[in-house]
């Protein structure tokens, strides 16, 4: 059966660096973005180069039928999905949270939590055995933010990834005897984009000092634990987390 992989946010980042690893790992990949289709498709043509097939999808995951969409064309034109990677997340301006509008609350809610449970639950409804699927496993992209809680950064941003344990916590339970496992990795300070929004792009230089390891992280550091979590060596790993932080 052909490996067939959706990862969201595949166009910078540690989405980025997830399918360049995945396709040296014999995964065909639906790389999807909401914007930025420039980059969307260099990804796509560096796991073309390395011999899998690659499709690229727009679809802003807060959207649902958007998100059925991905869904619906992955399959179409690379077969059964097998293996998402539920990693497109954002977070707003430093702040204290008092300071914090409506609008940023729900968007930070809509995209890191609404949108992670569209794909989560297209997935389950796919690859579950039991709704006659093959099977397959699901990475959620959490973050050190929900068990450190952000203080004077981000406290929504943090929420919304406790929100995402919790649910990688009871859907692994739920899919045990479906084929599907569930886990997540909680990356620390890594070297990406995801700090300029934060109006901090020096972020992980200004704090890497405080990490145990004395260092920011790369997203392959991160993207590398992704792939062992949805390999065949993590076998009977469910509803479990890996700390990707230098001890952070
Ligand atoms: P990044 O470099 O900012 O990349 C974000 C990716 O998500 C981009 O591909 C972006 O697409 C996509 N995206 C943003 N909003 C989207 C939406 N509504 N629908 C679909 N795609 C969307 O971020 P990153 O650092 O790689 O972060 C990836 C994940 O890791 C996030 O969930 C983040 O919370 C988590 N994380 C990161 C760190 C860190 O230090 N970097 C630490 C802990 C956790 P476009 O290119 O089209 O905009």
């Amino acid at each position: 059966m052909p490996k067939v992989m959706i990862i969201t946010g595949a166009s910078r980042g540690i989405g980025a660096a997830t399918a360049r690893l995945a396709a040296t790992a014999g995964y065909d990949i639906a790389i999807n973005y909401v914007g930025n289709q420039q980059a969307a498709e260099g990804v796509a043509a560096e796991v073309r180069a390395a011999g899998r097939r690659a499709i690229v999808h727009q679809a802003d995951v807060s959207d649902e039928a958007a998100v059925i969409g991905l869904f619906d064309a992955t399959e179409t034109e690379l077969g059964p999905i097998t293996a998402l990677v539920n990693n497109a997340g954002i977070l707003f301006t430093q702040g204290r949270f008092e300071t914090f509008d409506a609008d940023r609350l729900r968007r930070v809610v809509e995209v890191n939590v609404l949108g992670a449970m569209f794909c989560a639950r297209e997935a389950v409804r796919r690859m579950s055995t039991t709704n006659g699927g093959p099977g397959g496993a699901i990475v959620n992209v959490s973050s050190a933010a929900s068990y450190l809680g952000s203080p004077n950064e981000f406290v929504d941003y943090a929420a919304t990834k406790g929100a995402m344990d919790s649910m990688t916590i009871g859907l692994a339970k739920e899919l045990a005897q479906d084929g599907v496992r569930i886990n997540a990795v909680r990356p620390g300070l890594i070297r990406t984009e995801i700090h300029a929004s934060s109006g901090d792009p020096g972020r992980v230089d200004r704090l890497e000092e405080n990490v145990p390891m004395g260092r920011g992280g790369e997203a392959e550091e991160v993207a590398s634990v992704i792939m062992w979590l949805l390999s065949e060596s993590a076998s009977y790993v469910t509803g479990d987390f890996i700390n990707v932080s230098g001890g952070r």
